[in-house]
């Protein structure tokens, strides 16, 4: 192999369905078996050490934990919705980040979660289901209100359709090519000539096979005209963009084609996790706001873009 991840063990993150269980109970029911420390970044997060093996655990099967990577849990805490706000989940199974969302929105407000394949709607039923979220959200008016499950595509609803013209902040989370999950087979990507900083390769995703590269365009087209679909919601004040690919293709570039729409609606990037080192490829002027994650020092290569319309205030902090 040309690459290989450094053999460093990966530490194993959970979040805790604060629906369902507070933090500290959590970290003490687990702390029986094992070393559990909390996040310094993102909220309800736990580290336990790696290797341990959870999937059985009652607090896994009972939906008050969640095995969920950090890099994942940090685009719904990206977000930052309110609770009682009204939030527009756009592609959404397997339902990791609409329940994070819920859990953010403490069971208050509305979430709207949309998914085209039907299959993955009956995963996405499950998710919310186990988390607990259906029962316990609830309107203004005190009424228990579900989260709304809209089998469907994204692209297909209408902005201008009164039932969305609440939404408050939108999670775009589309198909992408994976790539950064995928680190221990980064190797494929890698021209065969490569040599020198082969770390570089992979933070760029650089691809020399013409089946990938159309591949990745195809998907790179779609995720910017989805991207554009979401920042047209009328009411909608936050925007977040997140790929688990390391692709330039399916990241700046996406972000980069759509800033002069979004500038044109109101918004501008905004930096979630400021004091987060990795950032955007410095492809174009802005991309410092962006974050990626490192498919080699954090194990998987995620990316965040954050638009707010209006005053930008970072929450992701709080
Ligand atoms: N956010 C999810 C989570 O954290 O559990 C993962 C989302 S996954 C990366 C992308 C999802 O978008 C897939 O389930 C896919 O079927 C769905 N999807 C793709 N195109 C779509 C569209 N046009 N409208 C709605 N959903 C779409």
């Amino acid at each position: 192999a040309l690459y290989q991840t450094p053999d460093v063990p990966k530490p194993r993150y959970v979040r805790v369905n604060t629906l369902k269980m507070d933090v500290d109970s959590a970290v003490l029911e687990l702390g029986k078996q094992f070393v559990v420390q909390k996040d310094d970044l993102v909220p309800d997060l736990l580290i336990l050490p790696p290797g341990c093996d959870l999937h059985d655990h009652p607090l896994i099967v009972n939906g008050c934990v969640f095995l969920q990577g950090k890099a994942s849990s940090m685009v719904a805490a990206a977000l930052a919705p309110k609770p009682g706000w009204k939030v527009l989940d756009a592609c959404s199974a397997p339902g990791n980040k609409t329940v994070h969302l819920a859990a953010l929105m403490k069971g208050k407000g509305k979430i709207v979660a949309c998914e085209l394949n039907k299959e993955r709607v009956r995963r996405l039923k499950d998710t919310i289901k186990l988390s607990g979220a259906a029962s316990i959200f609830i309107n203004s008016l005190n009424q228990p209100e579900d989260i709304e499950v809209l089998h469907g595509d994204f692209l297909n609803l209408d902005p201008k359709d009164p039932a969305y013209s609440e939404v408050r902040a939108i999670l775009l989370d589309p198909s992408c090519s994976g790539s950064g999950t995928a680190a221990e087979r980064l190797d494929h990507l890698l021209p065969s000539h490569a040599s020198g900083d082969v770390h570089i390769h992979l933070l760029f995703g650089h691809t020399a096979d013409p089946t990938e590269m159309e591949r990745l365009n195809k998907l790179s087209a779609f995720q910017k005209k989805a991207l554009r679909h979401a920042l047209s919601f009328p009411g909608v004040e936050r925007v977040v963009y997140s790929t688990c690919s390391i692709h330039q293709v399916e990241n700046e570039d996406v972000i980069k084609s759509v800033l002069p729409i979004a500038m044109s609606f109101g918004f501008q990037l905004a930096t979630s996790f400021p004091q987060w080192n990795c950032r955007g490829l410095p492809v174009f002027e802005g991309s410092e706001h962006l974050l990626r994650t490192d498919p080699v020092e954090d194990k998987e290569g995620f990316f965040i873009a954050l638009f707010v319309k209006g005053n930008i205030i970072d929450r992701s902090k709080n």
